[in-house]
């Protein structure tokens, strides 16, 4: 086959996309598929509305006009030969640096290919079709340390861009982590309280050492869910992750914590974690 991409045209093992592109990465990309039926498009104008309200709702610009677009599509049915099939075209942000905020001046990747597919002779439309129920569990399998992470990302750019370090996601009411590490808090009566595990959340696994290491220094742990007021309300909070290893959190939605500062719990803990990693750190 030959395909498109950024401008090109490539027979289909030529065509390389960067393993930094945020596609890959953050799966930040929209796509579309049209059906061609005698080498003709079908819903073609459907199909480019709809990459346009994908485009604009996630901030994307559109790389080509819409003459060139129509103009790819065109090209490569032509180059292809194709008679029945799809075409799949996909846009993603871009490559840079791994980062959930991104820059404003990425090239978005465009990249384009065909199959072949029977359409009008799919012996499916004789028999039909045998399916099964299941929970919609899309965007809802959080313990998955999935690349499916458009959403986090989106939402960590809307926390930069209302003057915050980061977002917690709330669901029924309730805390379920943060938009790259789990959240936690202290209540006042010194209680260290953390969302139980379920498909809510990722499990982390700086909080499991966390949690180990807190019951060895005599801390009471809760494990269970806590509201947004809960926590606004607590004694002290912070995140965990691989990255941030114990991070204080100071505020929610511009209500302080405790007095506003890092929690002195808070700082033992981060303390004592980065002691026991580096006692443990593999060579
Ligand atoms: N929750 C989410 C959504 C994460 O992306 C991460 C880490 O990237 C975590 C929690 C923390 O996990 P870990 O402590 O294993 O890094």
């Amino acid at each position: 086959r030959t395909v498109y991409l950024n401008g090109q045209w490539l027979p289909e093992d030529q065509a390389k996309v960067s393993i930094f592109d945020r596609g890959y990465v953050f799966a930040d990309a929209i796509y579309e598929v049209t059906a061609v039926i005698g080498g003709k498009l079908l819903d073609y104008p459907g199909h480019t509305a709809r990459l346009k309200r994908s485009l604009e709702a996630i901030g994307i610009s559109m790389p080509v006009s819409e003459d060139e677009l129509l103009d790819l599509h065109h090209t490569i049915v032509e180059k292809n030969g194709l008679d029945q099939g799809l075409v799949y075209l996909q846009i993603s942000r871009g490559a840079e640096d791994r980062n959930f905020l991104f820059s404003d001046n990425l090239t978005p990747t465009l990249s384009m290919f065909t199959q072949v597919v029977p359409l009008l002779a799919n012996p499916k439309a004789e028999t039909g079709l045998a399916v099964i129920s299941m929970p919609d569990g899309r965007w809802a399998n959080r313990q998955i340390k999935t690349v499916q992470l458009l959403y986090s990302s989106l939402a960590k750019m809307e926390a930069k861009n209302r003057g915050a370090d980061d977002v917690i996601f709330v669901e029924d009411g309730l805390i379920t982590e943060a938009s790259s590490a789990n959240f936690h808090i202290i209540t006042k009566s010194g209680v260290l309280v953390t969302r139980q595990l379920s498909n809510a959340l990722l499990h982390g696994i700086t909080r499991s050492s966390v949690l180990s290491l807190a019951l060895t220094a005599q801390l009471k742990v809760e494990e269970r869910a806590f509201s947004v007021e809960e926590a606004q309300d607590a004694a002290e909070a912070f995140i965990t992750s691989a990255g941030a290893f114990v991070m204080p959190v100071v505020s929610i939605d511009g209500t302080s914590i405790g007095d506003g500062k890092p929690g002195k719990t808070t700082l033992r803990i981060r303390e004592i974690y980065i002691e026991d990693q580096l006692s443990r750190a593999m060579a």
